[in-house]
């Protein structure tokens, strides 16, 4: 069965392009290919790929076959195999660019992801504040610098930095901006040290910019000497005023590793967090998206979907891919079964209260044993406390019952701790935001009592 050309080429150059950090020279190759098309014959799979010239398809086979295998299985629950055909055109842009590189002026290809703006970005409960710093930092606003966004993965950090990116151009198409992710300025670092070229590599990214975006800043705790590289390229871009925003998975006292002074000028503007979207927020989302996919679905299934994938944005936007290659494939919408069989892959594991304590455990680097055990050493005291006050706030436990599963600890054991860990939660930022780390974790499952 031919099924015409599908939708998840389009999702597959994204994905392939945010996880190889938007490659520019790898975008021309993805987007000459003439047809991608995915047919079934006798339970098996097949991607159809027809290139422009034997050329396009080497260097697909060579560079993306691999990721492009990964993404099928993903997306099919079974392996796919991927044919080539060649369909040979007049001279392609990207061969004409290889030959005649000196001739022609080939524009720089935009770092940015089109789809990450901010038109298409769902504000709600959990992004609302982050949402609301992007727009001010991009009109102009200087009271807070840096911005720092944080949160889990999923949730539309990377989005927000591209849509910031691409809002400043629309302003103003001269705007100068520096966007990289943490990891390549690693990278480029290290290169840099080993070619003893630090000297182009601080020309690179000292210079005069109006915007430096860096995602997954955690990245930069990974060694010394980049992190000073980063301070100092930090501390020029900021002195000549230059908006900063940067990205992280969690917050600036929780980054392992990150130097003391580092930390002090991300704290130094304005901090916000992403957290997880509500019901409603993640309908509005998943409307939206099915609507950009033209994918129609009932109100039931999206309610189901909504009901169901509550661990990231990108869950969601995993399952409507599914959804629309499956609905490609089958020629028509999906029966319930169906959909729920898809769900049924992305349900969120479920947690038991001892999971939670292993959890508190690992993170205070203790062993179950340790944390349970009736020490009085302050470090596993206030493990101990955090545990019991996490079940009690994420399971419908009585005080009794949490005192049963730390040692048989009776009741006002078990209320005194949980009145520390709120007294804590106020006097001891790094406490809260390991706190916070901890109980965000926790949000991600769903809880069996
Ligand atoms: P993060 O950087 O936080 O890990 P991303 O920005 O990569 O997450 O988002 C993952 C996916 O979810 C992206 O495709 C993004 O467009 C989408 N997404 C996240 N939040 C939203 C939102 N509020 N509205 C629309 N799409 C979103
Ligand atoms: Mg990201």
């Amino acid at each position: 069965m031919n099924t015409g050309v599908h939708s998840f080429w389009s999702h597959f150059k994204s994905s392939i392009l945010q996880k190889r950090g938007n490659e520019g020279f790898l975008r021309p190759w993805l987007d000459a290919v003439i047809s991608a098309e995915i047919e079934k014959q006798d339970e098996q799979y097949y991607c159809k790929l027809q290139t422009p010239s034997e050329l396009h398809k080497k260097y697909i086979q060579d560079n993306i076959l691999q990721d492009l295998l990964d993404y099928l299985a993903q997306s099919l629950n079974k392996p796919c195999q991927v044919q080539f055909e060649v369909i040979p055109q007049l001279p392609s842009k990207i061969e004409s660019s290889i030959e005649k590189p000196l001739t022609k002026q080939v524009s720089k290809p935009s770092p940015f992801n089109s789809e990450y703006v901010f038109e298409n970005f769902i504000v709600g409960s959990g992004n609302e504040f982050a949402h609301g710093a992007s727009i001010a930092t991009v009109n102009n606003t200087k009271e807070f610098n840096p911005l720092f966004i944080y949160g889990p993965s999923g949730l539309g950090k990377t989005h927000l930095l591209n849509a910031i990116g691409q809002k400043a151009l629309e302003i103003n198409k001269r705007s100068k901006i520096i966007y990289i992710s943490a990891e390549r300025f690693l990278n480029e670092c290290v290169l840099a040290i080993q070619k003893r070229e630090m000297l182009q590599f601080r020309k690179k990214y000292r210079g005069q910019c109006d915007f430096l975006l860096v995602d997954d800043i955690q990245m930069i705790a990974k060694g010394e000497k980049v992190q000073e590289e980063f301070f100092h390229t930090f501390n020029d871009l900021y002195n000549n005023g230059s908006k900063i925003v940067l990205c992280c998975d969690k917050s600036p006292s929780s980054i392992p590793g990150l130097a003391n002074r580092m930390r002090t000028r991300f704290e130094g503007g304005l901090i916000v967090d992403i957290s997880y979207p509500d019901l409603e927020t993640r309908l509005a989302i998943i409307k939206h998206k099915a609507d950009r996919k033209k994918l129609f679905l009932s109100k039931e299934t999206l309610l189901k979907i909504a009901q169901t994938c509550q661990n990231s944005v990108r869950e969601i936007e995993g399952v409507l891919n599914k959804i629309k290659m499956m609905s490609d494939l089958c020629r028509g919408g999906l029966s319930s079964p169906q959909i729920k069989s898809i769900l049924k892959d992305v349900c969120p594991r479920e947690l038991k209260v001892e999971d939670v304590q292993k959890k508190v455990a690992e993170k205070f680097q203790l062993s179950l044993e340790e944390m349970k055990s009736p020490t009085r050493k302050k470090h596993i005291v206030t493990a101990r406390q955090t545990a019991m006050y996490l079940i009690k706030k994420h399971f419908k436990k009585s005080l009794n019952d949490i005192g049963i599963l730390f040692n048989k600890k009776d009741h006002t054991t078990v209320l005194n701790s949980i009145k520390k860990v709120e007294k804590l939660l106020v006097e001891d930022p790094g406490f809260k935001a390991l706190f916070e780390d901890l109980n965000r974790d926790i949000h991600k499952y769903k809880l069996k009592d």
